[in-house]
């Protein structure tokens, strides 16, 4: 028998996105519905003593894994600022604050006519997308000749961590105790407040309006959601490096749609050339108020990214797991510069592999 990861030991960190894709209500999610959503126990931040890790890793079981690596609210601030200020090409802006009153960012690189937008952590526990933007910011702002001419074709906005109180939540033990990590200080899912069927209350979600006025503002031509599953395997036994999936929604418009499912198909291009990487398609539900779905339906492509390890984001995966959403950032923003996104057949999304099973233990 292959042995398997250490199942998280919280419904928080086992269902990663699976249970609220779907199951969901078609219909108008108010945030009464919302909030009276029960929250789940909080994650558990130490994986128990376990087996043999599965090859084809790097997995990590058996290991406690500490989140002190991750940037904390006020280390991100100071990457950023000071990415700001050594950098002409990067454009540092405050665009609003999260309920508990800690800042959110844009980052803006680039003037080209394409524009790409990089939402990283509307659920708190989901924390290496964050790491990969600050990476990938400081790759594209860079003064070289390769990043200079994709900032000719492209502008990126990167809007970092959506949800830091729910970060906060998940990194200080201080905060165990109290509403999930995954959702805001008022205990609502961000990821149930987009598109034209939600009404977030600035109030209580003023995470989503600061989101929503710098999409209203750069018009992007993509927006990529990053987020964190638990690990699966391929269909055909390996591990699954990511799922993604574009809007669904049967309203959304097919040219809409059409360009979700080409960032499909370039972010699972790029993970091939990267090695043994592996991309699977996320499973599919016409819930509208997701990123992926509501943002459509305002007009937007959109592609969710799942990456895989939301358990084991400790030290040990850190560099894979940001090298996994670094390299997708990158495949996507090279296909906008050299007109390969335009040309990519949206049908070719269609050929990644549904994702496959859990794994669920170690066994
Ligand atoms: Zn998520």
């Amino acid at each position: 028998m292959i042995s398997a990861c250490p199942t998280p030991t919280s419904p928080t960190s086992t269902r990663g996105d699976t249970r609220s894709a779907v199951g969901a209500p078609r219909r108008r999610l108010g945030l009464l519905a919302a909030a009276a959503v029960l929250a789940a126990p909080l994650t558990a931040f130490v994986a128990p003593a376990a087996a043999d890790p599965v090859p084809g890793g790097p997995w990590n079981c058996g290991e406690a894994v500490p989140l002190s690596g991750l940037l904390s609210h006020e280390e991100l601030q100071q990457r950023l600022t000071s990415l700001a200020e050594r950098r002409d090409a990067l454009d540092l802006d405050v665009v609003g604050e999260s309920l508990d009153g800690r800042p959110l960012y844009s980052a803006v690189v680039g003037d080209g006519p394409r524009t790409l937008a990089i939402l990283t952590q509307q659920h708190g526990d989901e924390p290496m997308g964050t790491e990969a933007a600050v990476a990938f910011l400081r790759e594209i702002s860079a003064d070289t000749p390769q990043a200079a001419a994709l900032r000719e074709a492209v502008t990126v906005v990167v809007v970092p961590r959506i949800n830091p109180d729910g970060f906060e939540r998940y990194t200080d033990e201080d905060f165990r105790d109290g509403i999930d990590p995954r959702r805001n200080s008022a205990d609502l899912d961000l990821n149930r407040l987009w598109g034209p069927d939600a009404d977030p209350d600035p109030a209580t979600a003023p995470e989503v309006a600061a989101v929503e006025a710098v999409l209203a503002e750069h018009q992007p031509d993509l927006v990529v959601d990053y987020h964190h599953q638990v690990t699966y395997r391929t269909d055909e036994g390996d591990m699954a490096t990511m799922s993604v999936l574009w809007s669904t929604h049967p309203d959304v418009d097919p040219a809409v749609a059409a360009d979700g499912r080409r960032a499909a198909a370039v972010v699972g291009a790029a993970l091939e050339r990267d090695g043994h990487a592996t991309v699977t398609r996320y499973p599919e539900s016409d819930t509208s108020t997701t990123a992926r779905n509501g943002l459509g339906l305002d007009g937007y492509p959109a592609l969710l990214i799942e990456q895989r390890g939301q358990q084991e984001a400790g030290q040990k995966n850190r560099g894979a797991l940001v090298r996994e959403a670094l390299t997708s950032m990158q495949g996507i923003t090279e296909a906008l510069a050299d007109g390969s996104f335009d040309a990519t057949d949206p049908a070719a999304a269609d050929a990644l592999p549904a994702r496959g099973e859990r794994v669920d233990g170690c066994e």
